[in-house]
């Protein structure tokens, strides 16, 4: 563990992860510096503000620096393979992580949430379900407040959304109840490969806690230990927490016991019964009340740009699923339409194959209108078996959907590529699309 005499501590980056690392840091009283690589920390400010004088190296790593420190906390954002860092880790230097911070410092249960998608839909969920339940619970990680945050509300339940990023750099989580919900490509610009993506996913695991196992994803499935206590969930078979009929009626189910119709669960997609029973099942392990996480589920009301109906107009739907900043999220976007759709689609890649995208496209887009980084690298996947449009932003984009959409289409904002390239991030793309969207109806253009 850290000591507060003898410690050297260089926390690693300066964003939203590193700025709760120095709170709390600061809180126990210890001595640290700041290094961040860009001249401009984007949490300096904030940090001066809250916490006065404390030592920010900006600029290029400093090896002396690293190697000359007890422990690096590395932020998430900074990959470990920068050459600083790999030196520091061959000279003995801790590396740890701000999820290992948090862990170290509480006894509550914590339920730890990871995979390629739908990790924040299942982190809402099982809070609101917690809440329905009754508890004091803290959700955040990943997603919304920074785990080390969170540990000021005091809860008596944390859920956390942890990144293959966060994982990669922890090893002292021993989760109450953890789960992988599925792994697809991503990130595969920063990870060597699925592989080595798969088994930082895996580390959520680490400990001797409950395993919440998506029995119809192979990859997780070969995450399964003996000797542990499992739960798995599915939707395409029997499993302790899957899809089965009741009276012709398609139920929510735990074992034998329907649970709730699955009408009544105000989501779109088959990908979202399969992220409900997800929670189902994190939420059983905890001893939440079934009856309570039910009443959460049927009011749960999903998230922004994830599958957010933005408009209808003149018989369009339209529709912003910016967070599909990859090609599992976009394929199963499609999947869930059972006529064809207008997609909107590009940015940046990050290393992904495009042809694993071609197959549901080819099945369910009528036209696909590209713009970004990558947009070549698709239309060559898409080869002509689709009609492509490539356009410069997002007002071209709705633009030329407009023209394209007849009374009772569908248009879908679902790009399969991360955002950074074009937008400050994916909200800022989804913010986009939906002005655009709305900017038509006040400019008289949104009908043919
Ligand atoms: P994450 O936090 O893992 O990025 P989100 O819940 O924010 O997950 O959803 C990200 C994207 O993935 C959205 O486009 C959403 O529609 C899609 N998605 C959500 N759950 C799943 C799932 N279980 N399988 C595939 N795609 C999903």
């Amino acid at each position: 563990g850290l000591d507060t005499v003898t410690s050297k501590i260089v926390v690693v980056g300066l964003g939203v992860t590193g700025l709760s690392v120095a709170r709390f840091l600061s809180g126990l009283g210890f001595d640290f510096v700041i290094a961040d690589s860009r001249e401009q920390p984007s949490g300096k400010g904030q940090l001066q503000k809250e916490l006065g004088n404390i030592t920010v190296v900006s600029g290029a790593f400093d090896s002396e620096l690293f190697n000359n420190a007890s422990h690096l906390v590395v932020s998430p954002g900074v990959p470990l393979t920068e050459k600083a860092i790999t030196e520091a880790i061959s000279k003995d230097v801790q590396i740890i992580g701000d999820i290992d911070l948090f862990a170290c410092s509480m006894d509550e249960p914590v339920v730890a949430i990871t995979g390629s998608n739908g990790k924040s839909t299942v982190t809402t969920m099982l809070g609101e379900m917690a809440s329905a339940a009754g508890k004091k619970v803290g959700v955040g990680g990943n997603l919304g407040v920074p785990a080390l945050d969170l540990l000021e509300q005091q809860a008596e339940l944390y859920v956390l959304e942890l990144s293959s990023f966060q994982l990669e750099r922890t090893s002292q989580l021993n989760a109450t109840a953890a789960t992988v919900l599925n792994v697809t490509a991503d990130h595969l610009d920063r990870h060597v490969d699925l592989a080595d993506y798969a088994e930082q996913k895996q580390r959520v695991f680490m400990g001797d806690g409950f395993m919440v196992i998506n029995a119809d994803d192979p990859i997780v499935v070969a995450m399964q230990e003996t000797g542990r206590n499992t739960l798995t969930f599915s939707i395409q078979a029997i499993a302790d927490f899957w899809i089965g009929k009741e009276n012709g009626i398609e139920c929510l189910m735990h074992g034998n016991n329907p649970l709730m119709p699955l009408s009544e669960l105000p989501l779109e997609g088959r990908h979202n019964a399969a992220n409900a029973l997800a929670a189902l099942a994190l939420g059983t392990t905890v001893g939440l009340d079934e009856q309570a996480m039910c009443k959460a589920l049927k009011g749960f009301k999903g998230l922004a740009h994830r599958m957010q109906r933005v408009a209808e107009i003149c018989g369009v739907v339209w529709v912003n699923d910016s967070k599909a900043t990859n090609i599992g999220a976009c394929v199963a976007a499609l999947q869930g339409y059972e006529e064809k759709v207008i997609l909107i689609a590009g940015g940046d890649s990050k290393g992904a194959d495009m042809a694993d995208l071609i197959p549901a496209v080819k099945e369910k887009a009528k036209a696909v209108v590209l713009m970004g980084k990558d947009a070549g690298q698709i239309e060559k996947a898409i080869n002509g078996c689709v009609p492509v449009h490539t356009v410069l932003n997002m007002q071209q984009a709705v633009s030329i959907a407009a023209s394209l959409a007849q009374a009772g289409d569908s248009v879908l904002l679902s790009p399969a590529c991360a955002s950074l390239d074009q937008y400050k991030n994916y909200q800022d793309r989804g913010d986009q699309f939906t002005k655009a969207v709305l900017d038509l109806v006040s400019l008289n253009r949104a009908c043919r």
